[in-house]
């Protein structure tokens, strides 16, 4: 991987705090980018993956509302051009849809899918007028597969991937990309806890016989957002160990 080939861009990454989002945020730090650190409740956490990188700053953000999704993108314009938004926040809540509640589906299909959006929307304005800029989205293998228990999860996420491509479409001939990274099974806060027959069940599903880090995953989303990736827009990279396979 090439160091520095975003030396001096901008890359708001939302839930940057912990897991995938923080990882990912390190790595673009490492690529050269000047990071926006997003995250919810937990300041503290987003200061040190800040202070880790160096040349960052961290902002609160919610994704549930456009107001605070402007605001964010609006701190990151402050600071320079937004060139990379990373859309990673996102939540779990997991029932059988028989016993499922309204509150449940809306609320993950308003963080991930509809959170995702405003984002999207938010950002592109800039980058479309600039004509420039990468978006890289987490999506999820349970966006393609079924997975009992998640279907509020499982269609935020095909949501997630149907937005990608829509997107994508709409600003290309501006030389703006949208992609979407749709991982397996990764270890962190919203996996970590899971029962231990789930998470042997999903070690066996997974051919490489590992359960993935979110260093496993930055990698990808670094690509993704810079220069090596300038022909590839509206696509899904899925990053699984062979799970979907
Ligand atoms: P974590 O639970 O570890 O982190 C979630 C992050 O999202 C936190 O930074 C949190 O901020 C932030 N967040 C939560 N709600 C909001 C909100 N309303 N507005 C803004 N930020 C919010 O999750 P992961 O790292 O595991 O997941 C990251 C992404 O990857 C998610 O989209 C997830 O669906 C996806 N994914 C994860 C997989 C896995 O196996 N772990 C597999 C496939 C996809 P704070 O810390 O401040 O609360």
């Amino acid at each position: 991987m090439p160091e520095g080939e975003l030396e001096g861009r901008v890359a708001l990454v939302t839930g940057a705090s912990r897991g995938i989002g923080r990882a990912v945020a390190l790595e673009l730090g490492r690529a050269g980018a000047r990071v926006v650190v997003g995250y919810h409740v937990r300041r503290e956490e987003a200061e040190a993956v800040a202070a880790a990188i160096g040349d960052a700053r961290v902002v609160e953000l919610d994704v549930t509302s456009s107001a605070s999704c402007e605001a964010a993108v609006a701190a990151a314009e402050a600071w320079g051009p937004l060139e990379v938004l990373v859309n990673n926040a996102g939540i779990v809540a997991d029932h059988l849809s028989l016993v499922m509640s309204d509150e449940e589906w809306t609320r993950v299909l308003e963080t991930n899918a509809s959170g995702c959006f405003r984002m999207c929307r938010a950002a592109l304005r800039e980058m479309v007028r600039r004509r420039s800029g990468s978006v890289v989205n987490i999506a999820s293998l349970s966006g393609i597969r079924g997975r009992a228990g998640q279907v509020n999860y499982s269609a935020s996420k095909a949501a997630v991937m149907g937005l990608t491509r829509t997107v994508a479409l709409e600003v290309a001939r501006r030389q703006v990309r949208v992609n979407a990274v749709a991982p397996g099974f990764i270890v962190t806060d919203m996996t970590r806890s899971l029962p231990q027959p789930v998470l042997d069940g999903a070690l066996s599903a997974i051919p490489m016989r590992r359960l993935g880090t979110p260093e496993d995953v930055a990698p990808l989303v670094r690509f993704l957002a810079g220069p090596g990736a300038r022909f590839i827009t509206g696509q899904v990279f899925v990053i699984d160990g062979g799970m979907g396979v």
